[in-house]
């Protein structure tokens, strides 16, 4: 395993506060000040960011590193064999499994026969060709949609993934503001992407500027996946995997949190606006992959969704 190395920006930060105190310049406050200075390549797949502290000895220490790790490999293999599933039903035709009807209605909201939504026409399961059928929104075009978010996903997840490391209790800046830690104000941030763009104030490094960002290269505006190394260890590697995927699918999707899989909502959300969920992608993957329908809870207690059974 490689010991790290230091980031690129910080790298010329730091050659730029030399060169202008060799020369006896003012050294101007930094305008791209982040919160981590850390990069390390974990595995083919997996490289993170992180804050490295001359206090702290052994952060992030050996099991968050193999905990991530084992979560992005499986987060890529779940998604890789949901892909080929949907490749399977629409490219070669085969038939939807049982599985398959559950999965779509339960998390897409997709339920066979009904046409609830105002952008479906018709909704029958393994539909025979038809001309009309290729212009008609019907379920296979829906079907489509979702293959190729996940064909997209599998590609991104496949190919490597960034992963910044959140710290929450260790950070001093946070969206380029000082930042102090508050345990009882700790909401238990597993993880997020960021959704704007920010620009900083070079004297105070407060956001002066936010940005709501949304349209389809989301992938290179918004920011990268953030996690909780700390707090994702504890959880089943299923569990860190769908919280991965979930996250990808704001970032190179451009989806919302338009309910959570816990939420009391959840069932009552319309067919566009699941289509539009992170959630909804997250679960159907586990779900698909583990080969029985997962659904998230309010549990804390370990519950039946974070294993395959
Ligand atoms: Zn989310």
């Amino acid at each position: 395993m490689t010991a790290g190395f230091t980031k690129p920006t910080t790298l010329l930060r730091n050659a730029e506060v030399g060169v202008r105190k060799l020369v006896g310049a003012p050294v101007p406050a930094d305008p791209r000040r982040g919160f981590t200075d850390h990069m390390e390549v974990l595995s083919s797949q997996l490289m993170i960011g992180y804050k490295k502290y001359p206090a702290v000895q052994d952060y992030p220490n050996a099991g968050m590193k193999a905990a991530a790790v084992a979560a992005t490999a499986l987060a890529a293999r779940v998604v890789r064999k949901v892909n080929d599933e949907f490749a399977g039903i629409l490219m070669l035709r085969r038939k939807e499994s049982a599985l398959m009807q559950e999965v779509l209605a339960a998390h897409f909201h997709l339920r066979a026969g009904e046409v609830t939504d105002k952008n479906l026409k018709s909704n029958v399961v393994d539909k025979p060709l038809s001309l009309k059928g290729i212009v008609e929104k019907d379920r296979r075009w829906v079907l489509e949609k979702i293959r190729q978010k996940m064909l997209s996903l599998s590609f991104h997840l496949n190919t490597g993934v960034y992963l910044i490391d959140i710290d929450a209790k260790r950070r001093d800046i946070q969206a380029g503001a000082a930042h102090v830690y508050d345990p009882d104000d700790d909401d238990g941030t597993e993880a997020y992407v960021a959704n704007t763009k920010t620009k900083y104030d070079a004297q105070t490094w407060r956001a002066t500027n936010w940005k709501k960002v949304s349209n389809s290269i989301s992938g290179f505006r918004k920011g990268e996946i953030h996690v909780s190394l700390e707090d994702l260890e504890t959880y089943s590697t299923l569990s860190y995997a769908r919280v991965i995927i979930h996250e990808a699918t704001h970032k190179y999707l451009c989806t919302d949190d338009v309910a959570y899989a816990h939420d009391d909502t959840y069932p009552s959300k319309s067919l566009s606006q699941m289509l539009n969920n992170a959630d909804s992608y997250a679960w159907a993957a586990v779900s698909l992959y583990c080969g029985e329908l997962k659904m998230g809870t309010p549990a804390d207690e370990p519950t039946d969704w974070e294993q395959c059974s």
